[in-house]
């Protein structure tokens, strides 16, 4: 029965750099942010492509048109303030001054504030003498409240006035003005002022005096067309020194403050420029000359306008898209991770092989596809190898059993062909084989070896007398005492008939012989039951020995000279050869 490992694995990063998983993971994240990141910046590209596109076809048109508006609007200023000129009552006024200079009648204010009233164009209304010396100022608005501002610590306004228009190396001449004229007062703290100048003249044609007329910001703001520039964009008047004149849109900037020079300095350049400036950031911007006191037309649209509906530039944008790449890399690494998992599981499967703890099959899980092909070929794999490792353990198992039979059959065949039937004691051949190798060994080793021969005295006569049956029996029984005597150590043999024989191995003599004595004297006083009668019988041995001095050949034939000795005289006892042979005596229990 198979064991099936759980789908739910544990699915630890073991492998270094952390698996397919995460590289697959990594590699989806680089990529996606890789193509975020491109398509944003091809995005941005082909804004800003649009954004100058657009700006090179509104900018220049916005420019032209707006330079033809304030054109218009300065050549009106001259005969607005012409006609102030020509009021009755001013006129009056200035007849009088002519006929009686140094009486210096108060000018009428209400000719001035009347016509102040009316205008869109003024803000500021000054009556000069011919000297330059201000003999009336009436006005609002921005510009003249800078003029006004940048006198207040001198107390004076009309005097102050005079002040600045000498500071602009002016009073000499606009007081002795013999002419329609236009020019800028320029008092550096505040925006330039531009002035209109007519003559107050006679009845004679002599100028006496002069008026002059503050034009009005955004009566020159009102041309410029913003609106042309798009959302958020403006057209900007800005003088040489790059102060703002008017704005086609109202700016929020201080009066001081200029614009960056790369702004308006290129003046005339047909192609709309991106220009970083330090306090708008980027801006498109197109500039043209404006064909009066070297001022400069500007129309810009900040970049970040143009961008702002798009949100690249937000950082909502940034989020949302890098919320976008961190879940889709988090869905791929959802699905990497059901890729991998069929994988792993074989691993596991494999890994369980490789301890040896045999094929298992793995659950399909959540695998698809080629996972799910894969994880059935694994399972069929495994039922195959299952199938056939059976097979295998069962031929294995049959040809054991074989084998075993066969070795006891073997083992109980070599018994029998080295053991003597009637004995179980070795038989001749098994002996020979033996003492052979005993030889050699002791060839080697120095030891000592003594050789003893056995045989049962008057054993035709123990046949004759209780039958061949008690004479096999007592065969046995003599050959059971001497195996118990015998050490395992020792060899012990059924030489032929009714002789032994035993070989001693690392033993003297001396020693050998109180073997053979103990031999001996154990049948002799051994009682044997070898018939039905059940009458004890005794039997007695005879024993020769001899030590192994070099030949087998001598062994044998000394250990049976002794032999021969030992019944002749008179048996039963043990004879060693070599001793005592000159009085014929042997060894006797
Ligand atoms: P001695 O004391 O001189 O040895 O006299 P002995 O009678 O033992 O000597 P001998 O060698 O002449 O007789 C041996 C007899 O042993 C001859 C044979 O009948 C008998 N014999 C030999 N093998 C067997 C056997 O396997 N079974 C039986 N029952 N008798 C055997
Ligand atoms: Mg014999
Ligand atoms: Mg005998």
């Amino acid at each position: 029965m198979s064991r099936a490992i759980p789908v739910h694995a544990p699915l630890r990063p073991v492998f270094p750099g952390g698996g397919m998983q995460a590289k697959i993971t990594r590699l989806v994240f680089v990529s996606v942010l890789l193509t975020a990141l491109l398509l944003s910046g091809l995005g941005l590209y082909v804004v800003y492509a649009t954004v100058r596109e657009h700006a090179a076809a509104t900018h220049p048109l916005a420019l032209r048109w707006s330079g033809e508006s304030l054109r218009a609007r300065l050549e009106q200023v001259g005969p607005e303030l012409e006609r102030v000129a020509r009021d009755a009552a001013l006129q009056t006024w200035v007849a009088d001054l002519a006929a009686r200079p140094a009486e210096r009648a108060a000018v009428p204010i209400e000719v001035l504030t009347g016509a102040l009233v009316q205008s869109v164009t003024f803000e500021g209304l000054l009556v000069l003498d011919v000297e330059g010396e201000v003999l009336a100022a009436v006005g609002s608005g921005s510009g003249l409240a800078g003029v006004r501002e940048l006198l207040r610590p001198k107390g004076s306004f009309t005097a102050e006035l005079v002040d600045v228009m000498q500071a602009a190396g002016l009073r000499a001449e606009l007081g002795g003005v013999e002419a329609t004229s236009m020019r800028v007062v320029d008092p550096v703290e505040v925006p330039p002022l531009p002035l209109v100048s007519v003559p107050l003249r006679s009845a004679r044609g002599r100028p006496v005096a002069s008026l002059h007329g503050i034009v009005r910001r955004d009566a020159l703001a009102s041309g410029l067309r913003a609106d042309l520039v798009g959302h958020g964009g403006n057209v900007l008047l800005v003088d040489a020194s790059g102060r703002i004149v008017a704005a086609g849109r109202e700016t929020g900037r201080g009066s001081a403050e200029r614009l960056p020079e790369a702004l308006y300095q290129d003046a005339g350049a047909a192609e709309p420029r991106a220009i970083l400036s330090a306090r708008r950031g980027w801006v498109m911007a197109c500039a043209r000359p404006a064909e009066a006191f070297g001022w400069t037309l500007v129309a810009e649209v900040p970049l970040q306008e143009a961008f702002r509906p798009l949100l690249l530039a937000s950082p909502g944008f940034l989020v949302t898209g890098l919320a976008l790449v961190l879940l889709c890399t988090l869905g791929v690494s959802w699905a990497a991770r059901r890729l991998v998992l069929p994988l792993w599981d074989l691993l596991q499967g494999l890994r369980e092989a490789a301890r040896g703890n045999g094929f298992s099959e793995i659950s399909v899980g959540h695998a698809r596809a080629e996972g799910e092909a894969l994880v059935t070929a694994f399972n069929a794999m495994v039922q195959r190898l299952g199938a056939k490792r059976r097979e295998i353990e069962t031929s294995h198992r049959a040809l054991r059993e074989q084998h075993e039979a066969f070795q006891h059959r073997y083992e109980a065949v070599s018994k029998l062909s080295i053991t003597d039937g009637l004995t179980q004691v070795p038989n001749r051949r098994f002996f020979d084989t033996q003492l052979q190798r005993e030889v050699k060994r002791l060839s080697r080793t120095g030891e000592s070896l003594v050789l003893l021969i056995l045989d049962i005295d008057d054993f035709k006569r123990l046949n004759d007398d209780f039958g061949h049956a008690a004479g096999d029996e007592f065969l046995k029984q003599i050959a059971g005492i001497l195996k118990e005597i015998v050490r395992e150590t020792d060899l012990l043999a059924r030489f032929g008939g009714e002789e032994f024989v035993v070989v001693a191995t690392g033993t003297t003599l001396e020693g050998a012989v109180v073997l053979a004595e103990k031999i001996r004297t154990a049948v002799a006083e051994a009682s044997f039951i070898v018939d039905d009668t059940m009458r004890p019988r005794k039997a007695t041995i005879s024993i020769g020995v001899a030590e192994f001095r070099g030949s087998r050949t001598d062994l044998f034939n000394s250990a049976d000279a002794a032999l021969y000795r030992a019944k002749a005289a008179g048996k039963n006892c043990v004879v060693v050869f070599g001793e005592g042979e000159s009085d014929g005596g042997g060894r006797e229990g």
